[in-house]
């Protein structure tokens, strides 16, 4: 192998190490994510730290996730092939687009038109073409589109938004950090029954908060 294929292959290694190792363990996560380079989704100063497990500045003053936080998100949404996902908080577009490996079809909503414009022109160059990014103020989720089998919420809000409880299938499960954005956050699963909802907490986590209305961009 050349010094850059072993470089390449030995950054991925580690890559996927620090996903394990914090806990990400079902197969077809890892696999989405070994397969989704994270590069694209981060221009600038910071595009060579894209295989550190760590959050990373975009554009608009908002935060690429860290990967193993992805991941986590990910498994714990428990997508299937045949499921339609709704996730607020394109950002960079990566979270998408590891959800567009596993999912039949990802909706996904920003308040900053310039991020939703950024992340299409990579799913457009990547052919990931079951994405559908839109520029709106997702606390109201998107009710064209509604209801959804899964929802993933990528910005902490103070309780779940009710449109997006109430845009989530019977059966559904929608994954969204809950708590203030100076305090700690907790990353909570919603699960739709028949007759209600039922709410896990899953860990702390710290997200950019949901804020209301189109950014100045929008
Ligand atoms: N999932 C992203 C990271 C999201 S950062 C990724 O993979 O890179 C949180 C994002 O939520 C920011 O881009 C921010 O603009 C967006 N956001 C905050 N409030 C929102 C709202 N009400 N509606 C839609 N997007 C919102």
């Amino acid at each position: 192998m050349s010094d850059d294929a072993d470089h390449i292959a030995e950054r991925k290694m580690q890559f996927l190490f620090a996903l394990r190792s914090r806990g990400v363990t079902d197969k077809a996560v890892l696999t989405a994510m070994e397969k989704v380079d994270r590069g694209p989704f981060i221009r600038g100063y910071f595009s060579e730290r894209a295989y550190e497990d760590m959050p990373l500045p975009i554009a608009c003053g908002q935060t690429i996730s860290q990967p193993s936080v992805v991941g986590l998100m990910t498994q714990a949404l428990k997508v299937s092939s045949r499921d339609k996902v709704l996730e607020v908080g394109t950002g960079s577009g990566y979270q998408a687009a590891i959800l567009s490996q596993l999912a039949r079809r990802v909706y996904t909503v920003d308040r900053h038109k310039r991020l939703v414009t950024e992340a299409s022109e990579i799913f457009r160059t990547h052919d990931l073409t079951n994405i559908t990014a839109i520029t709106a103020d997702g606390s109201f989720g998107l009710p064209d589109q509604a209801p959804f089998d899964r929802i993933i919420v990528t910005a902490a809000a103070e309780d779940p938004p009710g449109p997006l409880l109430a845009q989530l299938k019977i059966g559904g499960i929608m994954v969204v950090p809950v708590g203030q954005s100076d305090a700690v956050q907790h990353l909570i699963r919603v699960t739709r029954h028949e007759t209600g909802f039922d709410y896990d907490e899953l860990r702390p986590v710290r997200f950019v908060p949901l804020v209301e209305g189109l950014g100045r961009d929008g």
